[in-house]
């Protein structure tokens, strides 16, 4: 098998192939040559740590495999981030294990290459202003991934904890874009994009503060009982999402769904975007991109690194 350390990840991987792959994966769903396994997380009752795998198989891209790894909110002081995972590939032909991959930078990769693939089919035309709800670890990956994707002039943030606002004043600086600080009710009234990711457990974003025409990618909610926006707000927008079944339990239309505002049927996948089954925006004022986080997405990422890795002569060969 091959092994490809975390370490290599930063000089193998841009935003540009993540994003190549993720729109590849989101068609291939769509098409139903790829599924998602079940996920299972659990709280290990150690360490406070969350720990679960994501997997599934891809039948055209011929990924099979899963990604293991948490939470372990106590790292700092063993000087590591909280989220450590990894990526196993494994030969469809044969079932044997043909790769580990580390998966902490390849995991705010692909998640900020889903919101920009949201962001290339469904912002609305002559989008100028991206809105970021959220100054944590993942908010710059998507900044960048956004600013690759589309044209935009300016950026707007705000951030639960102001503190931490400097990150995306820094990521807006690298990108060349003008940056404000600006409060809710400003960022839903001005931004033609808002990307929201943080691990807010009530709504942050509002009904009343989106004025529309308005794309949101909500990130941040990958968990039961996590939430970032008003399910009024889900309600009104045309909905997309990586996963339906992920989407209604675990995402961002878990609330809307179980207060019986929106049926799971209304909600479509960005993959059938992707292939032209679905039209997208179309005349939607306002569009949800529900990114709730696949395995898939994991697979197509690291089976990408991989190949470049063989490529360059970097990956590590082991017999097991
Ligand atoms: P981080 O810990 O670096 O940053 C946390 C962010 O959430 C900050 O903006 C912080 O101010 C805010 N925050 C913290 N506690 C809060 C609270 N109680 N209420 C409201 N906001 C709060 O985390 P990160 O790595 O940037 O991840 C952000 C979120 O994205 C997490 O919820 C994470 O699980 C999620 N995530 C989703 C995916 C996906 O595929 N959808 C992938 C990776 C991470």
């Amino acid at each position: 098998m091959y092994v490809v350390a975390e370490k290599e990840i930063a000089g193998l991987m841009n935003p540009e192939a993540a994003f190549e792959a993720i729109e590849a994966v989101f068609a291939a769903m769509a098409r139903r040559k790829a599924y998602n396994f079940p996920v299972v997380r659990e709280a290990i009752g150690y360490e406070d740590a969350l720990y679960g795998f994501k997997g599934g198989f891809d039948a055209s891209g011929l990924a099979l495999g899963l990604k293991a790894g948490g939470y372990w909110p106590n790292n700092q002081k063993h000087g590591l981030i909280n989220h450590q995972s990894t990526v196993f590939l494994f030969d469809p032909d044969t079932g044997r294990v043909s790769a580990a991959v580390g998966g902490n930078l390849l995991t705010a990769l692909r998640t900020a290459a889903a919101s920009a693939v949201s962001i290339k089919y469904l912002a609305p035309k002559g989008a100028k202003v991206l809105g970021m709800i959220g100054a944590g670890h993942q908010s710059a990956f998507q900044m960048r991934a956004a600013a690759n994707v589309h044209g935009f002039e300016k950026v707007i943030g705000w951030n639960p904890h102001p503190e931490m606002l400097s990150r995306l004043a820094d990521t807006a600086a690298e990108l060349g874009l003008p940056f404000e600080a600006v409060d809710l009710p400003q960022l839903g009234e001005e931004a033609d994009v808002i990307i929201s990711i943080t691990s807010s457990f009530s709504p942050l974003l509002l009904n009343e503060h989106v004025k529309g025409p308005t794309h949101i990618a909500a990130m941040g909610t990958d968990t039961k009982g996590k939430q970032e926006l008003d399910p009024a707000l889900v309600t009104r927008a045309r909905i997309f999402t990586d996963e339906v079944a992920q989407s209604i339990s675990i995402g961002e239309c878990q609330h809307a769904i179980a207060a019986g505002l929106i049926k799971e049927e209304q909600i479509s996948e960005l993959g059938a975007v992707v292939t032209g089954d679905n039209p997208g925006r179309a005349d939607a004022e306002v569009t949800l991109f529900d990114g709730t986080g696949v395995g898939l997405q994991d697979l197509a990422v690291a089976q990408k690194v991989l190949e470049i890795a063989k490529e360059k002569g970097i990956a590590q060969q082991v017999e097991i």
